[in-house]
Parts: C-alpha cells; structure tokens; sequence
C-alpha cells in the first residue's frame, strides 16, 4: 500500500473545515490511501480546533491513520503532500476590500515562505480562503523552489454551480454535463462559460445549446452567469452563513482530480497563467479549463476558442486581478 498522504487544512477551525475535514475521512478523496491530517489555525480558535480533532477521533475513520491539531504552521507544513489553504481573515465590520487584501496578503506570503522551508517538494496547493487568486499568487511567489505549477486556487465550486443550474434547467442529471467552465478571478467578475458545454448520455453527445433550444442563450446570459456570480449571496441571505459544505466537496472535488487526474474530463482550476495559449496576461492566478492526467500532471484544455463576448468579459476579470495584485504586492513590500 502507498503510504499516507501529508494533507495540512489550514482554517481548521472555520466552517468549511467542518465539512471537508469529515469528507477526506470518509474516504475517496484520495482513492483509498491514508491520510496523515494536520489541522492549522490561530491561537483565538484554539479550543475550537481542538474539538474538531475529537469529534474527527469519534469517526473512527480507517482513513486517517493520524491527526495533529496545531497553531504552528511549521509543524502543519512539514513534508505536506497536500496544503488546503482554507483559513483566511473574513471581513469584519467597516473593513474595506484593500485592507482584507492587504491582511491576506500577509497571511499567504508567510504561509507560502513556511511551505518553500518545509514541505514536499511537490506539495499540491489549493487556496480557499478569499480573495483565492491573489492570495495564491502571494503564496505561490514566496515559495520559489516549489514548481509554479502546483498552486492553485478553488473554482471547482463555481463550475459545480454552472453544471448544476444547467442540468436543472435542462432536466438531466448533472454527471452528463460536460465542458462547462470558469475563466478568471474567483469573484464576482469570473466567466462561467458553456458555449463548449455538452450533455453526454453514454455515446450520444449533444450540445448545451441545442438541448437549450430556443431562448437558451438569453437564458444563459441573463438568468445564469448572473445566478453563478451571485451564488454565494443568494446562498447567505437564505441561511444566513456563507456556503461551506458546497464549497467543501468542490475542494475535494478539485483535490481528488489533481491527485487521481481527471479522467480525461475538462475541469476548471485558478493555475498560473505562464504559457497560457488563450492570450491571457502572465503571472497571475487564472481560472482555466485544464486536463489532469493520472498522477497530477495538468495541462490546458484544448478546443476552448473564445468568440468576442467572453473575451471582454476575461479581460474584465484580468483587470481586476491585475488590480488586486498590485494593491496585495504594494501592501506586503
Ligand atoms: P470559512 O471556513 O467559511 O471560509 C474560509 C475562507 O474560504 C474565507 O476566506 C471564505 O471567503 C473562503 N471561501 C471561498 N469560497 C467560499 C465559498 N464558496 N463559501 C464560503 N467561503 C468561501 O470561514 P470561517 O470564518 O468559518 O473560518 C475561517 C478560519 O480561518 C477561522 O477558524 C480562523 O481562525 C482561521 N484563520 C486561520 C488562519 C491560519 O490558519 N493562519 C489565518 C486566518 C484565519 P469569504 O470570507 O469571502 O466568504
């Protein structure tokens, strides 16, 4: 048997750690192989984390063969295979976006120095906690001897809520969607695409749009790129907290691909832009649609050609994470 997987959770404390701690310790998210679980957070949630480790023993779970609660990101980092960069400092009551970028910008420069001393040389990064391009693209510039090519932040959510609107509309059960995808920033500018979208019911393939039929592309521009980018508030004004266990099972979703590969499927990551061949600008964190193969390789996806609309709107949100990285590299000069 392999031996377990080095898997640090930072924000163990915080919501979505709630739910994604307990589905890795059901199993599969990395097919059958252990977990050594190391779970981070700050001094204030301490007792908090704590409990999370008691009830994570009360599962009895075969697959975590071990778990550490801990505040020092040291020992949560140490030879990690997986970092779920999860815990990030929330916007508290008249705070304003430059100084949530700013704040987080230092959490993810300091995290990303610790991973470049600590962890396994080809520790897979995966950051949530907002905002997740800049952040990653902090944390990915101060960890230089670690590959570019393993940072990368959560779309997976975003795309899930894409499939699942449209296999609802459509009337089919979500597996058969395929090829729905995000471009860009994990905010309210990201680009939901589904023009290459297709519903796949065993051999027979048929597009999105003709299942769509008449109406569909008003209804995919009016009714659910808008539903997609508004998600998550529609979600906190119903329950009053944000998302978490969606966005928990998107990370395992994005997680498991990235580890297992993808299976030939199209799946959406925020990954470096270097070498992109879609014509977005360089050194940033850029949702695209990539292909994972068995053992963690990803590449871009091919035959995604952008026509003139999605292309304004992925120089949108390329504008608005240029902002964001000048004001998060001028903020942790
Ligand atoms: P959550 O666990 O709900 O969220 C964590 C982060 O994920 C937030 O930045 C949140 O952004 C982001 N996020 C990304 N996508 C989603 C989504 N779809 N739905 C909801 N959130 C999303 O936050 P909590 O406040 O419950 O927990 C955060 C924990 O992190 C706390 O325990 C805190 O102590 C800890 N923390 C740990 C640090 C560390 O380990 N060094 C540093 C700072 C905090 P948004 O706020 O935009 O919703």
């Amino acid at each position: 048997a392999l031996p377990p997987l080095r898997v640090a959770i930072t924000g163990g404390a915080g919501q979505i750690a709630y739910s994604l701690v307990f589905m890795i310790a059901r199993g599969g998210v990395f097919g059958d192989r252990a977990v050594d679980l190391r779970l981070l957070d700050i001094e204030a949630a301490s007792d908090k984390l704590r409990a999370v480790g008691m009830e994570l023993q009360d599962v009895a779970s075969p697959f975590v063969l071990r778990c550490t609660c801990t505040t020092d990101p040291l020992e949560a980092f140490m030879d990690a295979d997986v970092a779920l960069l999860v815990g990030a400092r929330p916007r508290g009551p008249g705070m304003l976006r430059k100084d949530l970028l700013a704040a987080n910008a230092g959490i993810f420069k300091a995290q990303g120095a610790v991973l470049d001393e600590v962890a396994s040389r080809d520790c897979k990064v995966v950051v949530v906690g907002n905002p997740a391009n800049t952040n990653a693209l902090l944390c990915m510039r101060s960890a230089p001897s670690l590959p570019k090519r393993n940072f990368t932040a959560l779309t997976r959510l975003d795309q899930n809520r894409t499939a699942g609107m449209l296999a609802a509309k459509i009337g089919v059960p979500v597996s058969m969607i395929r090829n729905a995808v995000i471009w860009g920033n994990h905010s309210a500018t990201q680009v939901p695409m589904v023009t290459f979208a297709t519903v796949e019911e065993g051999r027979a393939v048929e597009t999105v749009a003709a299942r769509l039929g008449e109406g569909g592309e008003r209804w995919v521009s009016e009714e659910l790129v808008p539903g997609v980018q508004q998600r998550g508030k529609e979600v906190i004004a119903a329950r009053g907290a944000s998302s978490a266990a969606s966005a928990a099972s998107a990370i395992c979703d994005h997680i498991r691909d990235w580890v297992m590969g993808s299976d030939g499927r199209v799946v959406s990551m925020a990954v470096s832009s270097d070498g992109n061949p879609f014509g977005v600008r360089e050194g940033l964190i850029f949702s695209f649609p990539v292909v994972i193969e068995a053992g963690g390789a990803w590449r871009f996806a091919s035959g995604f050609t952008i026509d003139e609309a999605t292309r304004s709107a992925i120089e949108a949100t390329q504008s608005e994470l240029l902002e964001e990285r000048e004001a998060a590299l001028a903020a942790t000069a």
